[in-house]
């Protein structure tokens, strides 16, 4: 049997997109008779070659639950999803694997931080602190606990450039403020959060904080220990990772005093009719067979992404988004939605008085994905004054031929529909 192909030598590359490109199979494809330019990269990220190999060499030959197993198949698995573990607490700087669980995604990671901790420690009168940045994930699932509970939602307000203005969320935070859900980068905007301030002064008030860390994971380097959040969390296949896998960080002390999020098998250390034993860390809050291969398969994508270095694929991609601020700003019926000074791989836009999802439709002719709509984002377009815009995010397998490609396509958008 080939050895399991789920570490990638730590040798780092020289940033060559052309050569990272071919790394993605995928960009390969023809849309509509064109070349595919992806620039959908907030919605999903596309796969590189080497996490699709170790999917398909897990299912080849390691397939079986784990933990329980006493046959080499299970030790196997077992060793593979717990090196995975190991992988993405040094990816974020976490200080044990025992704060790392595993669960479908960041929306499951808010949702089971706002079951667990908040059921158990928010109550009547209570106040939950979010932002007007924030993603549907991480509004709807406060709103539903402020329902059980009968506690209330507060909302940081933002600029018109999209910047949160931290004066009023130190007028916002009070006693009744127990617990702060703020994202790290809008998925909308891509104003990046200057979280290290607002986790201080939330900390000050001793406020724990919930990060949404869905859009910054693929962009910036995080260290949870220095931001000091007190959760953190991301999807997977935002960042080259699988979808359906996905990754909450609690501080030990927090994670020990919540309540399990689901019951069931591997979550306990003992049942009787009577009563039952919660396992340990980080396995009381991973009920029934997770997610095995997509565990293994973010391993292996945030080892692709240490290959190319993150410092290098943040100042890269700045570079792409500046590159694309500028030639918008050449363009005179484009106007660009967000202006903030700190922003990551994310243009929101709209073209002339056009419908975004026309904009959208016309692209996909030409081979190109954005994204288009409201990016569930309600309340933020609403504060805006929008129902929709067009968003185009990137990745590191971006070009600026592919922003070339993007502005060609608008112009002919504008001659078609304008
Ligand atoms: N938070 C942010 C900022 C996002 O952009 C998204 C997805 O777009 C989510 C949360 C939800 O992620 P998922 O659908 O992978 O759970």
């Amino acid at each position: 049997m080939k050895t399991p192909p789920y570490n990638l030598q730590e040798e780092k590359m020289v940033l060559d997109p052309e050569k990272i490109k071919k790394d993605f199979p995928i960009l390969n494809r023809k849309i509509h008779g064109k070349p595919l330019v992806y620039l959908d990269n907030a919605a999903t990220t596309q796969k590189p070659l080497a996490v699709i190999e170790a999917i398909h060499h897990y299912y080849l030959n390691e397939n079986s639950n784990i933990h329980r197993g006493v046959h080499t198949l299970s030790e196997q698995a077992t060793l593979a999803y717990e090196g995975a573990r190991e992988k993405i607490r040094a990816f974020i700087g976490a200080k044990e694997t025992s704060e790392i669980i595993f669960v479908r995604g960041a929306t499951e990671g808010i949702n089971l931080i706002a079951q667990t901790y908040g059921r158990k420690f928010i109550g009547s009168g209570d106040e939950i602190v979010i932002s007007t940045l924030e993603h549907h994930s991480n509004i709807v699932p406060w709103q539903i606990l402020c329902e059980q509970v009968g506690a209330k939602l507060r909302v940081i307000p933002i600029n018109d450039k999209g910047e949160l203005l931290i004066e009023d969320l130190k007028k916002i935070i009070n006693a009744k403020t127990k617990l702060m859900g703020i994202t790290h980068v809008s998925n909308a905007l891509g104003t990046i959060v200057p979280l290290k301030e607002i986790i201080k002064i939330a900390h000050e008030q001793n406020i724990p904080v919930v990060v949404d860390g869905a859009q910054a994971i693929p962009h910036l380097k995080v260290n949870v220990q220095e931001l000091d959040a007190d959760f953190y969390l991301f999807s997977g296949h935002k960042v080259y990772g699988p979808t359906g896998i996905g990754v909450v960080y609690g501080k030990k002390n927090f994670l020990e005093i919540m309540p399990p999020y689901q019951g069931g098998g591997d979550m306990i250390s003992s049942v009787t009719f009577e009563k039952t034993e919660y396992n340990i860390l980080p396995f009381k809050f991973e009920a029934g067979t997770p997610h095995i291969a997509g565990a293994i398969g973010l391993g292996v994508a945030l080892d692709y992404l240490k290959t190319l270095d993150l410092e290098k694929v943040a100042l890269y991609e700045n570079e792409l988004l500046s590159y694309a601020l500028e030639k918008s700003s050449e363009m005179a019926d484009l106007q660009i939605i967000g202006q903030s000074v700190d922003r990551a791989g994310v243009i929101s836009f709209n073209l002339a008085q056009l419908h975004a999802h026309d904009v959208g439709t016309v692209l996909d002719r030409h081979g190109i994905a954005i994204r288009a709509g409201h990016h569930c984002a309600m309340p933020l377009m609403k504060r805006l004054g929008l129902e929709a815009t067009c968003r185009v995010s990137f990745a590191v397998y971006n070009t600026k031929e592919d922003v070339d490609s993007l502005f060609k396509a608008l112009q002919k958008t504008l001659e078609v529909l304008g």
